[in-house]
């Protein structure tokens, strides 16, 4: 099975013409109520990628907690591992959009922020992010004997403590320039291999830098791939990291070496593009098997 660790947050989402200056109000229409945060997007992923998956999380024990946990549950997700937590608030993101698609976003951790350290997992995959404690996740990632993936997104200096303990770190153009800055400034294939190479802890580790248009590549120690991505005019590309992460832990988990899942990964994380939101526009297995049939 895949088992996430993650943060569960609502997203409420204003569209506006332009976004307000400091100590300016401007008026929007509507808002949009959608389910998110990393590791739910990630956990639907996963489940319509066909993975048996559980996420493990925290939400606070109002409406939102409540309605999340029931999103999850309608993508057949397993839920026994998602903590109610009295008195907290759920995870929440308020995002603005303006006509250009420039966003301003606050995220308020609420529940994510007081997640325990969960027991070890010793089957499957385990699947995480950075919008939970690395207190958290560094037990659980230390004593695990599943394969253990790290998307190390938002990328956080302190997060570093986890590298060693993690089987495959996956992280995007940005999130590597936080970690390994480029020093030539030119930004072409070899520059993030030479990169990525750095972030290796252990000689059996691999790094996935994602490359957003231009695919993905898979580093170890003394070889790499690149995957090109499927071309699309995207919608919006909101989740397509954590589709691409979810449904790489969903690969993994039916025994799938890491080189052979990235073109399906890729795949899965194209279609995302193509819908609204993050995790509503998260593609199911038929529909990626058809794009690469196809
Ligand atoms: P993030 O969402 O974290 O910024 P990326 O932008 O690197 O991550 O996207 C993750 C993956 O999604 C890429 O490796 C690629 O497979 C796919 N993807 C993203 N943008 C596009 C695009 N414009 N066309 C096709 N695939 C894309």
């Amino acid at each position: 099975a895949v088992h996430i660790v993650g943060s569960i947050n609502i997203d409420i989402i204003t569209s506006l013409d332009r976004l307000p200056l400091p100590g300016e109000t401007v008026l929007a229409d509507a808002t949009a109520r959608l389910p998110g945060g990393k590791g739910a997007n990630q956990a639907v992923a996963a489940a319509r990628m066909g993975a048996q998956t559980r996420m493990i999380g925290a939400v606070g024990d109002g409406d939102a907690g409540r309605w999340m946990v029931q999103r999850l549950a309608a993508d057949d997700i397993d839920v026994s591992g998602v903590e109610t937590l009295a008195g907290e608030e759920t995870g929440t993101a308020y995002i603005a959009v303006d006509a250009e698609g420039e966003n301003q976003i606050i995220v308020v951790s609420g529940a994510n922020a007081r997640l325990k350290a969960p027991a070890p997992v010793n089957e499957g995959v385990l699947l995480s992010q950075l919008e939970v404690p690395v207190a958290a996740l560094l037990p659980v990632f230390a004593q695990s004997k599943a394969v253990r993936i790290l998307n190390t997104a938002p990328a956080l200096s302190e997060a570093k403590a986890l590298f060693e303990h993690v089987d495959i770190l996956v992280l995007n153009e940005h999130e590597l320039g936080v970690y390994v800055p480029s020093d030539s400034g030119t930004v072409d294939c070899e520059d993030y291999i030479v990169r990525a190479r750095r972030l290796l802890a252990r000689e059996d580790q691999a790094v996935v830098v994602t490359l957003g248009a231009n695919g993905a590549i898979a580093v170890r120690k003394d070889r790499h791939r690149h995957v090109a991505a499927v071309p699309v005019i995207p919608v919006d590309t909101i989740g397509a990291g954590d589709c691409f992460c979810g449904a790489l832990a969903a690969l993994l988990d039916e025994g799938r070496c890491l080189e052979d899942a990235l073109s399906c990964a890729s795949a899965a994380a194209a279609l995302c593009t193509l819908g609204q939101g993050a995790a509503p526009s998260m593609p199911t297995r038929a529909a990626v098997l058809d794009l690469l049939s196809g």
